[in-house]
């Protein structure tokens, strides 16, 4: 059944563009992803899960913002969608300790950064799935494959010796599909990462499994070192050694732009979803959010 795609656009304009993506009902606070702890507690309560973001929102043209500043797009790509990736509650207070635990070590709030040297990174993972290749009308849906690192990491999180690229244009080199899946489309995590003091480094050190004492992580520096000589690293990276330093905050998906020539052609019609051997979806074993059902009655 095709669906009326002008009404949800309505119902959608109609709503502040700060609106709480949990309960639809209020605006969300402006230093949170939800309205209040209620909504924060409620979403923690269920397992992860992804929330579309509505172009136009305030947390989509945050993230589109980020990528301006300087968490980069490759021109060839295109935003398609966005969404939201909620955490349990035990995830996101293990996270907030851990950055807490830099904060106070290292003071970095009141040296104009963000609690515990919080920033966001994109990482790339293999996807055995659809996600991010959803239709308007469709909800995104991870799936529990184990080749799926993608849809693992979002449930599960991340293993220790994390590497995040400042640019979408590294990270979309390890955000690569199986083979059962054709597509232009690829899909990245934007993460949020408390890096805490950075050990600066212009040289490669493959055989730590912790940052040098009194660092929290390792930068690799893309400038020339203190004494003039160029660095071994072409792209900014940054090193964390542990889970709790990092959690997935957005998933991008990013469809690649034809060039101009080849747009005037005719364009092929889109390929149909294959069916994926023995693909089991992720399934929320909760509820589900109130703010869904409302979305559903809107369109
Ligand atoms: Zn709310
Ligand atoms: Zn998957």
């Amino acid at each position: 059944m095709s669906k009326p795609s002008g009404s949800k656009t309505a119902a959608a304009n109609a709503m502040p563009n700060d609106i709480c993506l949990w309960c639809y009902t209020n605006r969300k606070d402006p230093n949170k992803s939800f309205c209040s702890d209620k909504c924060t507690m409620e979403a923690g309560d269920e397992q992860p899960q992804l929330i579309p973001i509505p172009k136009g929102h305030v947390l989509y043209e945050g993230v589109k913002k980020s990528r301006n500043s300087g968490l980069i797009t490759p021109k060839e790509y295109e935003i398609r969608k966005i969404y939201l990736v909620t955490r349990t509650n035990e995830s996101r207070a293990e996270y907030e300790k851990y950055r807490k635990g830099l904060e106070d070590k290292g003071n970095f709030v009141a040296k104009g950064k963000a609690i515990g040297n919080e920033v966001k990174r994109f990482r790339g993972a293999d996807r055995a799935c659809y996600l991010g290749e959803e239709n308007d009308d469709e909800d995104p849906q991870m799936c529990i494959q184990p080749e799926c690192k993608l849809c693992q990491s979002l449930i599960h999180g991340f293993g220790p010796y994390l590497h995040l690229k400042r640019t979408q244009g590294l990270a979309l080199k390890y955000a690569n599909t199986t083979p059962d899946i054709e597509s232009d489309i690829r899909v990245l995590m934007l993460c949020k990462v408390a890096l805490g003091r950075a050990y600066e480094t212009w040289k490669e050190h493959q055989t730590w499994d912790k940052p040098p004492d009194g660092y929290d992580s390792v930068h690799a520096m893309t400038t020339p070192d203190k004494a003039g000589k160029k660095s071994v690293f072409k792209y900014d990276e940054r090193v964390v050694y542990t889970e709790k330093a990092m959690r997935p905050a957005y998933v991008v998906a990013v469809k690649r732009v034809e060039a101009p020539s080849a747009s005037k052609a005719k364009k092929p019609a889109p390929k149909p979803r294959k069916k994926i051997p023995g693909l089991v979806r992720y399934k929320n074993t909760k509820k589900g959010r109130p703010g869904l059902l409302l979305r559903m009655l809107a369109r």
